[in-house]
């Protein structure tokens, strides 16, 4: 079982990492699969996704990591002694990276079990733009809304780590309570795009569909700005289920 996610996580890395793609260069972005209730494949920290395999990869416990963002006392100078804690083989010498927080934290749900983590070209130009916030809060079109749902997740920039997991957690948080649905993806300012879901598919073609998206919106904006779908043609497109999704299903979670 455990094999045969690490080999379906090394071809989506591989995907994602392409440089044909534009979503990530040298070390940048990350990947991670859940194996189990309380672990999780991510990407070793100084890896290439482009020609990742099975030693770029370390197997982390969820729990671990996730205590010390759910832990307000816990601060930056905690974390290299909780990863290697977190770490399943104590002899393990690689490290994952900072931002396997964000991976721990999404795979508590048990709907996701793959996560994409990219800086994808036009997705950045958007949020790295004045106007990123306004640009990504719509939908374009109908293939956008199947494939991204009716709305991602917005997180303005703060800083890389700890208080980044955090702000990723509260938001996701805010996001299913208002929402009552699982996203699909997470814009952060100023930095990149992560996608999740049930397979390896569902994390691929969300980051190419953000990217085609932010292509067309580069555009709409130099053509005098986009014209954003209405609520209720998104509505149209985008059936919410007859039942809340709550988030004290989340393994392990208090209420
Ligand atoms: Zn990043």
């Amino acid at each position: 079982m455990s094999n045969s996610v690490l080999q379906q996580l090394i071809e989506m890395s591989r995907y994602l990492g392409d440089p044909a793609n534009g979503y990530a260069i040298l070390g940048e972005g990350n990947s991670s699969v859940r194996i189990d209730e309380d672990s999780f494949y991510v990407k070793a920290s100084g890896t290439t996704m482009a020609n990742i395999d099975e030693s770029g990869f370390v197997a982390v416990s969820i729990s671990k990591v996730t205590a010390i963002i759910d832990d307000p006392k816990a601060g930056d100078e905690d974390v290299t002694r909780v990863f290697q804690e977190a770490l399943l083989d104590p002899n393990e010498k690689r490290r994952p990276s900072v931002e396997a927080m964000l991976h721990a934290i999404l795979l508590r749900v048990p709907e996701y079990q793959f996560i994409g983590h990219t800086h994808p070209i036009y997705t950045n130009a958007i949020l790295c733009s004045k106007v990123a916030e306004e640009a990504v809060s719509g939908r374009l079109f109908p293939d956008q809304v199947v494939s991204m749902k009716h709305k991602s997740v917005w997180i303005p920039y703060v800083d890389p780590g700890l208080v980044l997991a955090r702000e990723v957690k509260t938001r996701f948080e805010r996001f299913v309570e208002e929402e009552g649905v699982l996203p699909s993806a997470i814009l952060m300012q100023n930095h990149g795009l992560i996608t999740m879901g049930a397979s390896p598919k569902a994390v691929t073609s969300c980051t190419d569909m953000s990217e085609k998206a932010s292509r067309v919106l580069v555009n709409a904006y130099a053509m005098g700005g986009p014209r954003f779908m209405s609520p209720q043609d998104v509505d149209r497109i985008f059936t919410r289920p007859d039942e809340h999704y709550r988030l004290n299903s989340i393994a392990g979670r208090k209420s």
